[in-house]
C-alpha cells in the first residue's frame, strides 16, 4: 500500500512538472525594461533627431522625442553629466533606443557598416545600451563640434585632428566625460558611445512612446 502512494504521488508530481519545465524552457526572459532616461538625467536636454523630420531620411520615424536605454546604461549617462556640469557643461541627446524596425529603414538607406549597422547583427541602439549626444554649455547652447550629427564621412572620425583647438577640446571634454561614466566611443563617429555593458542586453524593436 505504502509502495502504491509513493507511485502516486511520484506520478502527480512528474505529471504537474512536465509541462511546467516544457514552457520553461520555451519561454525567453523578458528584456530589462527601458526607463525614461529624462526620469534619471532630469538637466539633460533630449532632441531626438528622429522624431522630427530633420534627419538623413527626412522623415519622423520616432512618435515622441523621449529618449529610452536600460536603467544601467541612463545612469552611467547620469555620470557623465554630472562630470560635465562641474565643467559648466551638459550634454543634448540626439538618439538612444531605436526600434530594430527603424534600423532597417537606416540600412536600406546607408548599407555601409561604417555608419550604419546591419539589422540583421543589430544596432547597439537596438539594445537600449548606445547613445548619440553632443555638448552644451551652460544656458542649452550646443558648441561647436567636428560635424552636424549623421555626417556620413570621415570628418567625423576620432582620429580627424585637422580641425580648429577649440573643436579638438570640445570633442575631447565630451569623450573624456563619457568614457569616465562608463561609455565605449565608437571611432568613425564623434557622438556615439556604447554602454561597455552593452552585450548584457538583447535587441528588441517596439514603440519607443509607451508609457
Ligand atoms: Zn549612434
Amino acid at each position: 500500500m505504502k509502495t502504491f502512494f509513493m507511485r502516486l504521488i511520484v506520478l502527480v508530481a512528474v505529471s504537474f512538472s512536465s509541462p511546467v519545465r516544457g514552457v520553461s524552457a520555451e519561454m525567453k526572459a523578458a528584456p530589462a525594461p527601458l526607463v525614461d532616461v529624462i526620469k534619471v538625467v532630469p538637466d539633460m536636454i533630449v532632441s531626438m533627431q528622429y522624431a522630427t523630420a530633420d534627419n538623413f531620411t527626412g522623415k519622423a520615424l520616432y512618435g515622441c522625442n523621449r529618449c529610452f536605454l536600460t536603467e544601467s546604461t541612463a545612469r552611467k549617462l547620469a555620470l557623465a553629466q554630472i562630470e560635465l556640469k562641474e565643467q559648466k557643461l551638459g550634454l543634448k541627446v540626439w538618439d538612444c533606443y531605436r526600434p530594430l524596425s527603424v534600423q532597417k529603414i537606416f540600412w536600406a538607406l546607408v548599407p555601409d557598416p561604417r555608419y550604419v549597422a546591419d539589422p540583421a547583427k543589430g544596432s547597439r541602439h537596438n539594445r537600449g545600451t548606445a547613445v548619440d549626444v553632443t555638448l552644451v554649455d551652460s544656458r542649452g547652447n550646443e558648441l561647436p563640434m567636428p560635424t552636424r550629427f549623421d555626417d556620413f564621412s570621415t570628418k567625423a572620425a576620432r582620429d580627424n585632428m585637422d580641425l580648429p583647438v577649440q573643436i579638438l577640446k570640445n570633442r575631447d571634454a565630451l569623450e573624456n566625460a563619457m568614457k569616465k561614466a562608463g561609455y565605449i566611443p565608437l571611432p568613425t563617429e564623434w557622438w556615439h558611445f556604447d554602454d561597455s555593458d552593452w552585450q548584457s542586453f538583447e535587441l528588441r524593436d517596439g514603440d519607443i512612446c509607451r508609457d
